[in-house]
């Protein structure tokens, strides 16, 4: 067996069932991906677009892509054809972008909210206040091609577990705290998108239902 498929079956093996592993293909050429895909997993995340369209078109059509990068607007129609969910929503003129190509394409598209939890500048997403202004403005109600089924976040790159892990725990509070208040009659609310390579533990330990996994499956970047 390939290094690459007995990485995924380790992993596949050691994170709970109920725990969905996000693939993570960038910069991974077609012949590595495949590896996986011949196991019988079709869950990948790409983080830019033009990657992202040219493996959806590379690869097998029963595969359900993920875009988990930052993505701008004027690019959500290239993905909104075939993208199963969207990670990285951090503005309600993004959500509207994605609600607009969506009905273009008679889909829905299910998207979480970024969340900002780390301690560094660099990270992209949403405070809570900006959250819940979104939630409650009037525009977000007239979306109706969008599923808010979650929230992502991304935690500060450091060898600190201790930092990591309550970075986690504050986004599963935010996350029980808005399916309270805006979701508590959806059973569509459920998904927790955090935990990466070097976290994932401390990730399914804080309570999440997605990691986003790329260099333990299918090895470093260049
Ligand atoms: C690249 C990437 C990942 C996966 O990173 P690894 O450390 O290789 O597992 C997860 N999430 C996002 C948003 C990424 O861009």
């Amino acid at each position: 067996m390939s290094t690459i498929a007995d990485n995924f079956l380790k992993l596949r093996k050691h994170i709970p069932q109920t725990v969905k592993i996000i693939a993570v293909t960038k910069t991974k050429p077609v012949d590595d991906i495949i590896q996986v895909y011949n196991l019988g997993y079709k869950i990948f995340g790409e983080n830019k677009v033009q990657e992202l369209v040219q493996k959806q078109e590379q690869m097998p059509k029963d595969i359900e892509w993920h875009m988990i990068g930052h993505l701008q607007s004027n690019k959500v129609k290239y993905i909104a054809p075939f993208v199963s969910m969207i990670h990285s929503v951090d503005s309600l003129s993004l959500l509207q972008e994605i609600n607009k190509c969506a009905e273009k394409n008679n889909r829905t598209i299910s998207c979480l909210l970024q969340m900002y939890i780390a301690k560094e500048e660099s990270k992209f997403g949403l405070s809570m206040e900006e959250a819940k202004e979104i939630l409650t403005s009037p525009a977000f109600k007239n979306l109706k091609n969008i599923e808010i089924c979650g929230l992502m976040g991304m935690a500060t790159y450091t060898i600190d577990d201790n930092v990591v892990y309550h970075e986690f725990c504050d986004l599963k509070n935010y996350f029980e705290e808005i399916k309270k208040e805006y979701f508590a009659n959806s059973d569509k609310f459920t998904e927790m998108s955090m935990g990466m390579s070097g976290d994932y533990e401390l990730a399914v330990k804080a309570g999440s239902t997605m990691v986003r996994i790329g260099s333990s499956i299918f090895g470093e970047r260049l």
